[in-house]
């Protein structure tokens, strides 16, 4: 007997003990299963001489025993060999077990089932023996894999005289809570492949039983049993959008295992003109917890006539709309393409094109119409879009600029920059914006407030994209960006003259923090601070922080400027300083500059100093 890995026998004792209402999707996952081993058969033989496909092979049976309380799914498939059983049915899919682990703590049985795509063992749902009888193409023997559940499983020779697998469940007890002889029910399972597997490409086939008069006689019946096809086997995206229902098109994205959620929205496209192709994509309610990693791999899910030739195709979706799952069937790309070919296909670059289009304007769509939905699709997925407006040098910000949203002070919500500009003041030029940690540390920012007394509304760059993001689509409409930080804010004509009045002690102070600012200057936009922190060029104090957070940071410098509050009572003290002891004024200073740092959210640069200066203040 061999066990089953750990991750996997907790999975399995969830699957047999747990109460769970949606037992039923066994059959979607096991059909599934078979549908993508004649398809790999199919491609298989697509691209191999020696190989056969005969056509009438290719059905998944479906088979009851109400005796043994018996359940075979079997198709003619491509099989497995006893090394393919034991690693694709000794352990959980890894992807699923990430999660798992992840959510294991937190979540009620029935959460964490309904959280993956369970796939095969979902088997497990219904019965407490599961057996695999297997042949691989090309094998010239079968095995058959055994299990009771979460003890572990055998593996040994067996006999099949063709390539494909049966997969036979042995239909548990029914108990006084659960009804499991349901499942024993032809018109139970029928109803249950309609509802979940309609549009399996393979005809899946049940045997019927009716009763019909015997010949000759008037009184007596005998059972007639015939083979019949349960699915319409039209796949779901080839049906008329007017058919279908949301339910549709969410079991569709479950049995595909596009995410554990639900979507959000879905698009069903049909399109013909210069290339034809059905589709249907999704934008999944919540985020994949790999998203934002290295291990999360985009792309759709490539037909050609009906025929999946690819299960992630990535060049079908631009980087920025990487959490788009789904579908796309088209009959102008050749079957037996290979994938490197198929990367520079002339058909499948104006298919990738066609539906960037369309996912820009569904979600423009949602924007308009669904603002809560698309607030939340937001959430999960407006970093990416701003990852999209600062990639390839900015070259997709024409698609993307009307999708990112800002919080900002306008009433605290998000915004997007058509409608800050629409709420622009008269005087106003440029689209002001503060960057930190949070909204509130941005709102409660020195230089904020001056221009929130004035009226004007500022965008909140909460996200480390966001002002590179901003900086690479350099103005909208005309307008452009302007940080609430940065130097270049004029300077009026009464700051002007106190900068001129001061400038004996401004340069004193400049020359005291030789090295650590650029210049040190006397401003009346600051209210209740008494300093804060500007910068002069392009690059800013948030920027510095993100660039020199980063791996092969080379200690990028913003140029900063002091300024200073003249009207703030410490300005008095620090007139008095000067002319009075110049060993004060420099401490006085110091503290001031590091003050601001630290307003700033910039590291100070000698603590030990900082702590000592301040001591020696309170002394
Ligand atoms: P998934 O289908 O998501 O990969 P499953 O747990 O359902 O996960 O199945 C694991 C693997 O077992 C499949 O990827 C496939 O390689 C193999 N498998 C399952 N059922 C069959 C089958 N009927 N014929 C051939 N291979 C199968």
């Amino acid at each position: 007997m061999k066990q089953f890995k750990a991750e996997s026998k907790r999975i399995l004792d969830l699957m047999i003990n747990s109460i769970y209402t949606h037992r039923e999707i066994f059959l979607r996952e096991l059909i599934s299963n078979a549908s993508d081993a004649i398809d790999k058969l199919y491609y298989k033989a697509l691209t191999d001489e020696n190989l056969t496909f005969n056509q009438e092979d290719y059905y998944i049976k479906v088979s009851v025993n109400e005796e043994t309380r018996e359940i075979t799914i079997s198709d003619r498939g491509i099989g497995m060999t006893a090394e393919e059983m034991e690693q694709n049915l000794g352990v959980i899919a890894q992807s699923g077990s990430l999660q798992f682990k992840k959510d294991l703590e937190s979540k009620e049985d029935h959460e964490i089932i309904g959280q993956f795509g369970v796939g095969f063992y979902s088997a497990f749902l219904i019965a407490d023996e599961v057996t695999v009888i297997s042949r691989a193409e090309g094998s010239s023997i079968a095995h058959k894999w055994h299990s009771k559940g979460a003890d572990g499983y055998t593996i040994e020779e067996a006999g099949l005289d063709h390539t494909g697998s049966d997969i036979i469940l042995k239909v548990k007890e029914s108990t006084e809570d659960e009804d499991f002889d349901q499942y024993l029910n032809t018109w139970t399972l029928r109803s249950i492949i309609k509802k979940y597997s309609d549009f399996i490409r393979y005809p899946i086939k049940m045997d019927t039983t009716r009763s019909e008069l015997k010949e000759g006689t008037e009184d007596e019946y005998e059972d007639i049993v015939e083979e019949e096809t349960i699915n319409s086997r039209i796949p779901i995206w080839k049906k008329n959008k007017r058919e279908l229902k949301d339910e549709d098109y969410e079991n569709f994205y479950q049995e595909k295992h596009f995410g554990f959620d639900k979507p959000l929205a879905n698009i069903h496209l049909s399109v013909d003109g210069n290339v034809s192709y059905n589709a249907i994509l999704y934008i999944p309610e919540s985020r994949p917890y790999d998203f934002y990693t290295q291990e999360y791999e985009k792309g759709l899910e490539l037909y050609s006539a009906g025929v999946m030739i690819m299960q992630k195709c990535a060049d079908l979706l631009p980087d920025y709309f990487s959490f788009v799952k789904g579908v796309v069937d088209s009959e102008d790309l050749s079957l037996n393409i290979s994938r490197e070919i198929l990367q520079h296909d002339r058909q499948l670059k104006l298919i990738a094109k066609n539906i960037k289009t369309k996912i820009k304007n569904e979600l423009e769509k949602l924007l308009k119409n669904d603002r809560e939905k698309f607030e939340t699709f937001y959430e999960n997925f407006g970093r990416q879009l701003k990852y999209g407006l600062y990639a390839d040098y900015g070259q997709n910000k024409d698609t993307l600029k009307d999708l990112i949203l800002f919080q900002s002070s306008h009433e605290d919500k998000l915004v997007t920059l058509a409608e800050y500009v629409s709420r622009m003041k008269e005087d106003q030029t440029d689209i002001y914006y503060g960057t930190g940690a949070s909204a509130d540390r941005i709102k409660k920012h020195p230089q904020a407030e001056a221009i929130l007394e004035q009226g004007f509304e500022i965008l909140y760059f909460t996200e480390d994209i966001d002002e590179f993001a901003i900086k690479m689509l350099n103005e909208y409409e005309g307008k452009n960006f302007k940080s609430i930080s940065s130097a270049d804010i004029k300077l009026n004509e009464e700051d002007k003259a106190v900068n001129e009045s001061n400038s004996d002690l401004l340069e004193k102070m400049t020359a005291a923090l030789a090295g650590k600012v650029k210049s040190v200057r006397a401003t009346s936009r600051l209210k209740s601070h008494p300093v804060a922190l500007a910068n002069e060029g392009d690059i800013s104090i948030e920027m510095e922080k993100v660039l020199n957070a980063m791996p092969n940071a080379d200690g990028v410098q913003a140029e900063k400027v002091l300024e200073v509050n003249v009207n703030h009572p410490v300005f008095e003290t620090l007139t008095k300083a000067q002319a009075e002891d110049e060993g004060k004024f420099n401490l006085f200073t110091d503290v001031l500059y590091n003050q601001a740092r630290l307003i700033e959210g910039l590291d100070l640069e000698d603590p030990v100093a900082f702590a000592d200066n301040v001591c020696r203040l309170m002394k």
